[in-house]
């Protein structure tokens, strides 16, 4: 390819509204532009890394026994309501209606249809197991798109789906799956961690994520994850456990009484105020869950993680609730308090859900929903009812204790470029799809889902590898292998030696671009190391000695060798990907 035909864009600036370093890195080297609110055009280059990436994943993925496949984009609303998941799936579904009025959606996921294909196709277990992929767009309403390919409404995503006579079969398809994975990342350039996370929408009981370690200042990595040290133990926050260091826990007031609490709307305000210590509060937060009203109930030094408390009432939904709602709990309840100062005492129509913690509080301080008062010295059972569902609703911090070794956990943030979950027989239970048994009975299949953003993952790559001067992916998914850059394109053996090299490495299959715009050097320079291609060889003045100089984008290492040097080089760099 010759540079000065090359469809690409660089620009000078980044644009305005990237936040990430991906986001702004891949719009400045032209490799996407933006159409409209998270959805993007993936110019020549991206595209290129793009396929890259699916070929990878393709290799792994048949490698791994899987095969391909390709379900339809849209999707029919009927399939949806089989399983359950028209109504429950919130406004990420993007819900269409067809000329005949017939309910159509766009896919986010496939799990209606791979059920659907395996009811249809698969009667016996003979034909079991079996697990089918594809490589496709998928389209998601998201709330907040950002970080351009990171979270964009439409993106490119591996999905694939096993089906298994038993347990047994799944668990060891999960983990061909899991082991799949980790190479497919690692020959994407990056090292991921396999962590636990909650299931979410998908369903099912057991599921990790692969998360991509991004701790960069510009938080690109959306989830935190709390991992240990000595121990294998990591998890995402929305599912991560741990055992509380000591902490004070009785709040010393010998008698109950309510007090007044002026100016202490928050558990520090309140804390400093009574001379006591945030543990010893009791904190309550009022959540909607679905249509519901849920009082969340953790120890004031704590915080609420929203997931959690969204399992623990098994809603679709959740929401913290505004001042109006509260002031509407109030008022049906014969209150006047308002946030800061509410609790569970006295109200009706309120789920109530208590983290494990907040039970071992003994003469604790709690709301008393009464503004501008609390009630000190409270106890369970007593001035407080024992709330109805216990549960673990808290957020873990840094430095509680691993529960697997009992050491302090860390927490990191990171990129999610991978899942796989064990449905079990969530769907094929919810669809009928059941297949006919060794013993004669019909059963219903065994489920996993495994899914790899390959837009995500592409874009993460980015994150990991860049430097002030542009992007860095790794060769086995650049655009391009290398670029041969004639400094001065009037020069004739500048341009015979760059020529040269440019035919000899198409020849021997390297993708190779030649610079031949009549730009000045550092125009050329800048946008090689822009655009990101691992090699460069520029053909400048030591071309008189036989000379010309090879560059190592990763690293940045400048050498100057023959020109037959430089082309076995990368043609060896080229091999080793094989
Ligand atoms: P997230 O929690 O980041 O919203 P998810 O858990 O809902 O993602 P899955 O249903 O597990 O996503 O989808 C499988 C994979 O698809 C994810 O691991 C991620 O790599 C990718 N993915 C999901 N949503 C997006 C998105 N909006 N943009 C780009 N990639 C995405
Ligand atoms: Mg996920």
């Amino acid at each position: 390819m010759k540079m000065s035909k090359l469809f690409v864009q660089t620009l000078r600036e980044f644009p305005s509204d990237a936040e990430v370093m991906s986001h702004k890195l891949l719009v400045r080297a032209g490799y996407i532009r933006r159409l409209a609110s998270g959805v993007y055009n993936y110019l020549p280059l991206m595209w290129r890394t793009l396929r890259k990436v699916e070929n990878i994943v393709r290799q792994e993925m048949d490698a791994a026994g899987a095969q391909e496949l390709l379900m339809p984009f849209v999707q029919p609303e009927e399939l949806w309501q089989e399983s359950g998941r028209w109504e429950v799936y919130g406004k990420e579904l993007m819900r269409l209606k067809d000329r005949q009025g017939r309910g159509m959606c766009l896919g986010p996921t496939h799990e209606e249809v791979i059920t659907y294909i395996a009811r249809e196709g698969i009667k016996s277990y003979k034909q079991l197991p079996v697990n089918l992929y594809q490589i496709q767009s998928k389209f998601r309403d998201e709330v907040r798109p950002r970080f351009g390919l990171l979270r964009g409404r439409e993106f490119i995503m591996k999905d694939a789906y096993s089906f298994d006579v038993d347990e047994a079969g799944l668990d060891k398809e999960y983990e061909n799956m899991a082991k799949a994975y980790t190479r497919i990342f690692e020959r994407c350039g990056l090292e991921t961690k396999m962590v636990q996370s909650d299931s979410g929408a998908i369903g099912g009981s057991v599921s990790h994520e692969f998360m991509v370690v991004c701790d960069s200042e510009n938080n690109a990595g959306e989830n935190d994850v709390f991992y240990c040290e000595k121990c294998n133990y990591s998890a995402n926050s929305n599912h991560a456990i741990s055992i509380l260091p000591q902490a004070v826990t009785n709040g010393g007031f010998e008698k109950a009484e309510i007090v007044d609490t002026p100016n202490c709307k928050t558990i520090e305000e309140l804390a400093a105020f009574l001379k006591i210590e945030p543990s010893t509060i009791v904190k309550t937060l009022v959540y909607v869950a679905d249509k519901q009203y849920v009082m969340a109930l953790v120890r004031g030094d704590k915080t609420v993680e929203e997931i959690k408390l969204q399992n623990a009432v098994g809603a679709n939904e959740i929401r913290i609730a505004s001042a109006a709602e509260i002031k509407e709990i109030m008022i049906n309840n014969g209150k006047t308090g308002e946030a800061g100062y509410i609790s569970p005492i006295g109200i009706k129509d309120v789920t109530v859900v208590a983290d494990k913690s907040v039970l071992e509080l003994k003469n604790f301080v709690i709301g008393c929903n009464e503004t501008e008062k609390h009630l000190v010295g409270a106890n369970w059972g007593k001035e407080a009812q024992l709330p109805e569902k216990v549960e673990d609703i808290r957020l873990v911090q840094e430095g509680e204790i691993c529960v697997d070794c009992g050491s302090p956990l860390k927490v990191t943030r990171g990129i999610e470029v991978g899942n796989i979950f064990k449905l079990g027989t969530k769907y094929s239970k919810a669809m009928n799809a059941v297949y006919m048994a060794e013993d004669g009975t019909e059963k219903p299949f065994i489920m996993g889902c495994y899914g790899i953003g390959i837009s995500r993952t592409a874009a993460a790559a980015v994150e990991r590898h860049h430097d002030e001067f542009g992007i860095k992916l790794p060769l086995a998914i650049a655009p391009y292998h290398a670029i041969v850059v004639p400094v001065n394109c009037k020069d004739e053996l500048q341009m015979k030696v760059a020529n040269e090299l440019y035919e000899k490495l198409q020849k021997a299959g390297v993708e190779v671009v030649l610079d031949d715009r009549d730009e000045r050097p550092g125009v050329k320079f800048k946008d090689a190391d822009l655009i990101g291609f691992p090699y460069r060889i520029t053909a400048g003045k030591t071309v008189n000695e036989g000379l010309v100089e090879f560059k190592n984008r990763a690293n940045g290492e400048m050498e100057k060798v023959t020109p037959e040097k430089a082309v076995e080089l990368i043609i060896d760099a080229v091999k080793s990907l094989a």
